[in-house]
């Protein structure tokens, strides 16, 4: 299964912020997967490139499945990109939290308190 080109609006997210930030205005002109890319990222090195619930490592994720881990919004709100909603997942666990999802979401909640 492809990451999904999902986020079109947390693009106009990041975009909102750059501008209440005032960067200059030709940064605005980025294309929106490079924001995309490096949010990504930040997410990805605090959970340290690992599947959070597997633990498979990133290095070996991209031989097996040809990409970075995926990043898991936990209420399953796309829009919702508050740190404590996203987590780093690998291919197969973030296709398995897509079922039974009230019950990932409760055990994901109580996982990511860790973090503040
Ligand atoms: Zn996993």
């Amino acid at each position: 299964m492809r990451e999904q080109p999902e986020n079109l609006s947390e693009y106009y997210v990041l975009d909102g912020m750059n501008r209440e930030d005032k960067k200059p205005p030709y940064q605005a002109s980025y294309p929106s997967e490079f924001m995309d890319f490096a949010f990504k990222d930040t997410i990805r090195r605090r959970d340290s490139r690992i599947c959070q619930l597997c633990g498979t490592k990133q290095s070996e994720h991209k031989v097996l499945y040809r990409k970075k881990l995926s990043i898991h919004h936990i209420d399953y709100d796309k829009d919702n990109l508050d740190e404590n909603n996203l987590i780093t997942l690998c291919q197969p666990c973030n296709c398995k939290v897509n079922f039974d999802r009230r019950n990932w979401r409760h055990y994901f909640e109580i996982k990511q308190r860790g973090y503040k």
